[in-house]
């Protein structure tokens, strides 16, 4: 177990025992408990910044701190009227727990259009045929439609951009979440969060289609940290929900779309709930060159950047990493204008070289090689017609 994973698990142990006591009415001792709940929690954020879990601790520590100030209150005066504050504040935590979860579905799909996607026309046509013709004129598809569609290939190559483009184009809310947010403690019943992201959906598509975007499907399947029991009932509600809005009698455009680095390790039950299997391969050539021309499009060029050198030189990086680069050249010659001191004076950054580039990338690997490519190819071979 990681120093994380400990902290995580005193914190829980905490924050579990000042709920029972505050049950119980010890509120002095409940004090205490939340106390070092709140504690825990601001050590992991500050220790680990970047966890994915952080929004979610922030707002738990405020909610501690805010039952801490009812409870002091209680106890100083101990009136009767502010011990009823006990459940009313037991109610605030689990109204909030459903509000933290709200919040964690965004429902504005990022502003991406199909034309800001470099390549993966294979990927794009594809959901084209699944998701929006059906939108579009479900009266041509007596037979129902692939409501489950699964994107998988490695990490940063463009499944988030689709799902986004497509909701757009079919003006559906968007409801993301990421799998290891469902399956956290901190907002509840796991299983009880997958019905309620499906109701969410169910709701929503009454008005407009609806699109769950799941990232790291995976995490659904497996047993996560923070769960302390009921992976089973995790995974088996999933199906049920899934078998809901699959069954072809039912008309509704509600579209699941999972997204994953790893689908080996989900099992056929899982897999088969998605019929609609997509592959996102990193870029080749080509895409890569397009991706050149479409970030470098927003900077300041000099002639003798060489765009195709630029492409062939990154050979097993992924969008996400060409992005970066662009990014970290536009860093460069920003730096230089601050530090020059003419930035406050209205001065423009000077334009950017080959050399600058070459540079970044000397200091820079490729995410994959071919070899670590094969096995999403292995796995598309046995399964895309499963
Ligand atoms: P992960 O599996 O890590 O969630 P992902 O496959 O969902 O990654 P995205 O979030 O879609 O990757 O891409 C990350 C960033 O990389 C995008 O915001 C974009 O800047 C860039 N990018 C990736 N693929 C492309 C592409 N095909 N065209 C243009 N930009 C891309």
């Amino acid at each position: 177990m990681s120093a994380m994973e400990e902290l995580e698990k005193i914190a829980i142990r905490h924050a579990q025992e000042a709920v029972v006591l505050d049950r119980e009415g010890k509120k002095e001792s409940a004090i205490l408990a939340y106390q070092k709940a709140i504690e825990c929690l601001l050590r992991i954020i500050q220790t680990y910044p970047n966890h994915d879990l952080n929004r979610i601790y922030a707002q738990r520590a405020d909610i501690y701190r805010t039952r801490i100030r009812v409870l002091q209150d209680v106890w100083v005066s101990g009136s009767s009227k502010q011990t009823n504050a006990n459940y009313e504040g037991l109610t605030a935590t689990q109204t909030s727990e459903q509000s933290t979860f709200d919040e964690l579905i965004l429902k504005n799909p990022p502003d991406v259009k199909w034309t800001d996607i470099a390549g993966l026309e294979d990927a794009k046509k594809a959901i084209q045929q699944a998701i929006v013709y059906p939108a579009l004129r479900p009266d041509l598809f007596p037979l129902g439609w692939p409501k489950g569609i699964l994107l998988f290939g490695p990490p940063g190559c463009g499944k988030t951009l689709l799902a986004a483009a497509v909701a757009n184009e079919i003006k559906a809310t968007f409801i993301t979440v990421d799998a290891a947010s469902i399956m956290s403690k901190w907002l509840g019943e796991a299983e009880r969060n997958v019905a309620r992201l499906f109701n969410t959906a169910r709701k929503a598509s009454l008005k407009a289609p609806a699109i769950i975007f799941i990232d790291e499907l995976d995490s659904l399947m497996g047993i996560h940290r923070l769960e302390v029991s009921g992976e089973t009932r995790v995974r088996n509600q999933f199906l049920k929900e899934m078998d809901g809005i699959i069954d072809k009698k039912n008309p509704i455009h509600v579209y699941v779309i999972g997204s994953t680095n790893k689908p080996w390790t989900l099992d056929t039950p899982f897999i088969r709930r998605f019929q609609k299997r997509i592959y996102v391969p990193p870029p080749g050539f080509k895409e890569r060159l397009e991706m050149f021309k479409l970030y470098t499009g927003y900077l300041k060029m000099s002639t003798d950047v060489d765009l195709e050198k630029l492409a062939s030189l990154t050979d097993g990086f992924s969008g996400s990493d060409i992005m970066d680069v662009c990014q970290s050249v536009q860093l460069k010659v920003n730096s230089e204008l601050f530090e020059s001191g003419k930035a406050e004076t209205g001065g423009d950054p000077r334009k950017i070289h080959m050399q600058d580039f070459l540079e970044i990338l000397g200091k820079r690997k490729p995410s994959f090689s071919k070899d670590s490519l094969v096995a999403f190819e292995n796995w598309f071979e046995n399964f895309k017609a499963l």
